[in-house]
């Protein structure tokens, strides 16, 4: 069988399966239990966050001849069958983005008026409702007015500021969340478990989620490209790495503790290590970011860190002051290097001279502590 994508693979057949949005899906399931359904719904969010996966959901439940006592649509009757075939003839699936002229709506409008095949709902899904014309809009919104009593509009947008008021008055809104880095983690695990795979530890989850930016889909598709990157069915650190362009957590490690250590031969050899090995410039900013952060936020407690006793020596002789200042002045530093005419030298240079931060500081007639306070 050919290889489907993860997103399509799971995506949610039950309101209970989406995830991180139960205010939205509770709402509606509430709406069908308790036969109060609108006319006109907004959802809102950022794309890959499951708008259209709830839009279809809903929409198949509408118009369910067996739905279930949760609100979930059967799966079997003729209008689900006809839904999952991609033939029904009641819902619409329409991409404001490509049939955003009036033309286009008014086609729609004339389908509107007509009465559904059978069942009670036409259902109408307008994704990216945002990019129709003016023109279109309008003609929409006489319709949203005084729309047809078997027929529920479901718009989808990333960019509700984008909308008329006169639309957004109409209709019942619901704001997807960015999923956190949590839920999208716990689901990996689930889906891994689910297909057998296995990851060498935790943390190679949890940095998977993180570079999901919230979104449910994006993560999946990432966890694809891992997939399509490994040999067996084990991800370990090497493989996420190279798959996502990544730097290695040892990699990261050896950059701070040189840093740290104020060694800068050793921060140019292991920062070009990284670049070789294709890690983008802004990964690596933000990772040594990260792991300075941890730094601050478990200083009392070395232990917490992997530190091996040579770079708790030398953590524990820094002042907070001076973690503090190189957090500060780095951060600021390699926002300007990753915006520079060359970041990729600009950044080793960055990381040099914090690794020369004593010399710097001394020869500026500076403590850190001083410097700290003037930065
Ligand atoms: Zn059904």
């Amino acid at each position: 069988m050919a290889y489907q994508v993860l997103s399509r693979k799971w995506r949610p057949k039950k309101f209970q399966d989406v995830v991180g949005q139960e205010h939205v899906t509770r709402s509606l399931q509430n709406a069908i239990k308790n036969d109060r359904v609108g006319h006109a719904y907004i959802l809102t969010g950022t794309r890959g966050i499951g708008k259209t996966s709830v839009a279809r959901l809903f929409a198949k439940s509408l118009r369910c001849l067996d739905r279930q006592e949760d609100g979930n649509s059967c799966g079997s009757c003729k209008s689900c069958e006809e839904f999952d075939s991609g033939s029904s003839m009641n819902i619409f699936e329409i991409d404001g983005a490509s049939n955003n002229s009036v033309d286009d709506i008014r086609e729609l409008i004339n389908n509107v008026q007509t009465l559904p095949t059978f069942g009670k709902y036409k259902v109408y899904i307008i994704d990216e409702v945002h990019m129709l014309s003016t023109n279109a809009f309008n003609a929409l919104l006489k319709t949203l007015e005084e729309p047809p009593s078997h027929v529920v509009f479901l718009l989808a947008t990333t960019e509700p500021h984008k909308l008329l008021n006169t639309v957004l008055s109409r209709c019942q809104r619901f704001d997807f969340r960015n999923d956190s880095e949590e839920v999208l983690a716990s689901h990996i695990k689930e889906i891994a478990s689910k297909e057998e795979i296995t990851f060498e530890s935790e943390q190679l989850i949890k940095i998977l989620a993180s570079q999901g930016n919230g979104s449910f889909r994006d993560t999946l598709s990432l966890f694809d490209q891992v997939l399509s990157f490994s040999e067996g069915s084990t991800v370990d650190e090497e493989t996420l790495s190279m798959a996502l362009g990544l730097a290695k957590v040892s990699s990261i490690r050896n950059l701070c503790w040189a840093i740290i250590s104020q060694d800068s031969e050793e921060v140019s050899k292991f920062y070009r290590e990284m670049i070789f090995e294709n890690v983008s410039v802004e990964n690596i900013c933000k990772s040594v970011l990260e792991y300075f952060y941890d730094i601050i936020q478990n200083i009392d407690q070395l232990e917490n860190l992997s530190f091996n006793d040579e770079m708790k020596n030398f953590v524990s002789k820094m002042t907070i002051d001076e973690v503090f200042w190189i957090y500060e002045s780095l951060s600021k530093d390699l926002t300007w290097a990753t915006d520079s005419l060359a970041p990729q030298k600009t950044a080793e240079i960055v990381f040099q001279k914090h690794a020369k931060r004593g010399e710097i500081l001394h020869g500026a007639g500076l403590t850190i502590s001083e410097a700290s306070k003037k930065n």
